[in-house]
């Protein structure tokens, strides 16, 4: 039938899922889409990926929430539970708009009124557009009073967003994707772009045919290794040992760029210190690379007239993570390989929004545009902004996602308000994440589905699914993107702008914004990085890179060309040492668990399980096991074997893996029936708070839970 309709209606849009940010078209009849296809965007030129392809049909799943839920009385919460969404009604009510945001904003209310406003926090979500981040964050810090307000940002690149903004002055990357087509070395560390970043990973194959030397650094061998100049497969953990090493031949060798380092830097003599200790010959036991490899990387990074570095969560998501970041940034500061075409420094943002999402303030340290909340002249001029009286905002920064959790079994946070994220499924040690949110007084949820996290809510409030709503979305290529809708919401589900809006007013603000466009606007006044990018522009070019700070400006997608946006407008050196993970592998837990995504699913699951086609090909939770491993557990590849942690279990099936080295187990999150993140830990790196995603200790059997 699809493929003998004719479209009615035809509309520009960019991709839901990754970071990458591809321009596509919504090929639409009688409210329905028939099929998707690429545009010619700057980020993918007519390219798509499986899942920006196939991965529209969970917007017309008859899963997706139509009618605003509250909780029975009767219906206990329960922190751990088997999803049901055929029996939804055993646990909720259908209720009108009316009830549910009265009872949403009315519980709220009186939480803050009784408990204080740091007893609410809010979660928002990398998936909606900067409109809805920023209306959202506004919310949480003018309506509850607090800056506990944060979202999945804290879960993937915190930080290397903290590094960044200590070390060069902006969070965002230096270069786009595109440059690698630019450079002449490439290195690819604690990334696999194929399965996360499927687009960008086809410029940096054209790239590699074209010329470019690869080197992929990761302890899984990637689909890119396979093409790579230079595969270095280092031990799980020790991002520090293998860097600094690299860092002492470039001092060593005298290959570091003086002049640059004199004219645009701080701390490097403390670096150069600090390396001192960080022979290859040295570190080669401990990452597991050979010391001349060590060196001949180092020399070809240093020495290429162009070297750019990507980089994913293998990075960020240590309790040493901050640090990794920060290692890379040296790498490019003491060579000065940055701030120009071919050069830099990219970490591949992983959700569709989580660049803009960050950049309008949902995140508990920062207002928009990561202007501290601690200085008063940025809280005075967002009070202005805002309309506020002086001294309204708070000026100490909120609780961060895992924060959150162990502030609600402190007592501390009671009451909840999410939008669009799933932390039952996506924080680390989800059981105590769900009783957590189980514990709340009243937890708020804003969805399209019944998630697991919605499950534990006392009322849903339908929203709006990507295809189904306007605003802009910013890629991890600091490229801001107009999303259009293309279809109506079913039923009684309505716009994530509207609803955000309705329980604010019950709260007692008196926002007037009719059109998305004024929202847009207003965030531009008070952003000076998207001061230039006017509604109109972004409907007539679709996309504009930032910082565009006057309107006319073109956007500027290579940065840190004269100077780095930092005070004294120099970059700053942050040398780093061996810090291990929090939880080693032992007699008890002799293996280490690392998660991920598949290529077919996005995050939690929540859509890309419910796309037909993207589930028909990976439809059941899946362990990536090395044959040897699989061997000595007496496993055959398609057995149910159990995975265990000190924080919990899941049974899966096994499948054979070479990819993995030995001894290390590779789990995507996105399976309900077996939540890899149970068995996560939920140690903090401490300057980013984010959770040890890519490291815990755990044991493996043949066999399933009883
Ligand atoms: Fe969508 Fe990313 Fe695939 Fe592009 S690469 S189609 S943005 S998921």
């Amino acid at each position: 039938d699809v493929a003998l309709a004719v479209p009615d209606k035809q509309v520009a849009s960019v991709c839901p899922y990754c970071g990458v940010g591809c321009q596509l078209t919504y090929n639409i009849k009688d409210n329905k889409i028939l099929y998707v296809e690429g545009r010619d965007g700057p980020a993918n030129h007519e390219r798509l990926c499986v899942k920006g392809r196939y991965g529209f049909d969970y917007a017309h799943h008859p899963h997706r929430l139509t009618k605003p839920l509250i909780r029975r009385a009767d219906a206990p919460k329960r922190g751990d539970f088997t999803m049901d969404p055929d029996n939804v009604m055993d646990v909720f009510r259908e209720a009108s708009w009316e009830e549910a945001l009265a009872f949403a904003a009315g519980q709220l209310k009186q939480i803050r009124d009784q408990h204080g406003k740091k007893a609410l926090a809010g979660f928002g979500s990398a998936k909606g557009s900067n409109e809805e981040a920023y209306l959202f964050q506004k919310l949480v810090r003018v309506g509850f009073g607090s800056n506990n307000v944060d979202h999945c940002t804290r879960l993937c690149h915190a930080s290397s967003v903290v590094a960044l903004l200590e070390g060069i002055g902006s969070g965002a990357v230096s270069n786009p994707v595109m440059d690698v087509t630019k450079a002449e070395v490439v290195i690819i560390i604690g990334a696999n772009p194929t399965v996360n970043h499927p687009v960008a990973a086809t410029w940096i194959k054209n790239a590699v045919r074209n010329g470019t030397q690869l080197v992929v650094c990761d302890p899984r061998r990637s689909e890119l290794a396979r093409i790579a100049h230079r595969f270095l497969q280092f031990k799980p953990d020790t991002d520090v040992a293998l860097l600094n090493a690299m860092m002492h031949v470039i001092v060593t060798d005298g290959l570091v760029d003086r002049e640059f380092i004199e004219s645009r830097t701080v701390g490097y003599e403390e670096l150069k210190q600090n390396v001192e200790g960080y022979s290859p010959e040295k570190m080669a036991p401990i990452c597991g690379i050979d010391a001349d490899t060590i060196k001949y990387v180092a020399r070809l990074y240093a020495t290429s007239r162009a070297s750019m570095i990507l980089w994913g969560m293998g990075v960020s998501q240590h309790i040493h993570g901050t640090d990794n970041a920060r290692c890379l940034i040296a790498l490019a500061l003491m060579t000065g390989q940055i701030g120009r075409p071919g050069t830099g420094l990219h970490p591949l943002r992983g959700q569709n929004n989580v660049q803009g999402a960050s950049d309008a303030g949902l995140i508990p340290m920062m207002y928009p545009d990561y202007q501290h909340v601690t200085d008063p002249k940025v809280q005075a001029s967002f009070e202005q902004a805002w309309k506020l009286p002086v001294g309204t905002l708070d000026s100490t920064p909120g609780l961060t996602v895992v924060e959150v959790m162990h502030a609600i079994k402190k007592g501390e946070i009671r009451g909840m308000y999410v939008m669009g994220e799933n932390p039952a499924m996506s924080d680390p040690d989800a059981t105590h994440a769900r009783e957590s949110l189980a514990a709340l007084d009243h937890l708020v949820v804003q969805d399209i589905f019944l998630t697991e996290t919605a499950y534990l809510a006392d009322v849903i409030l339908p929203a709006s699914a990507f295809p189904e709503k306007t605003g802009t979305f910013t890629n991890t290529d600091r490229l801001v993107q107009m999303g259009r809708q293309a279809i109506d919401p079913p039923g009684d589900a309505r716009q994530d702008l509207w609803i955000i809006q309705q329980i604010a007013e019950r709260l007692g603000l008196d926002w007037q914004y009719s059109h998305v466009s004024e929202v847009f606007d207003e965030m531009r006044h008070t952003m000076p990085s998207i001061g230039g990018i006017t509604w109109d522009r972004l409907e007539r070019e679709h996309a504009v890179t930032y910082p565009c700070v006057k309107e006319g400006d073109p956007g500027e997608s290579v940065v840190f060309v004269d100077d780095f946006p930092r005070e004294s407008g120099r970059a700053r050196f942050v040398p780093v040492d061996i810090i291990p993970a929090a939880e080693r592998p032992d007699a008890e837990y002799p293996m280490v668990l690392i998660t991920g995504r598949q290529l077919e699913h996005w995050h939690t699951g929540s859509m890309t399980r419910r796309a037909t086609v993207l589930d028909a090909i990976e439809p059941d939770p899946i362990a990536l096991i090395h044959p040897l491993d699989l061997a000595a557990m007496g496993a055959r590849p398609g057995d149910i074997v159990t995975l265990e942690s000190r924080r919990g279990a899941v049974s899966l099936y096994a499948r054979a893996d070479d990819s993995s080295p030995r001894g290390a187990i590779f789990v995507p999150f996105c399976f309900y029936e077996a939540a890899i993140n149970k068995l996560t830990n939920a140690a903090l790196d401490p300057y980013a708070k984010i959770p040890e995603f890519k490291y815990c200790a755990i044991r493996a059997s043949l066999g399933g839970l009883p």
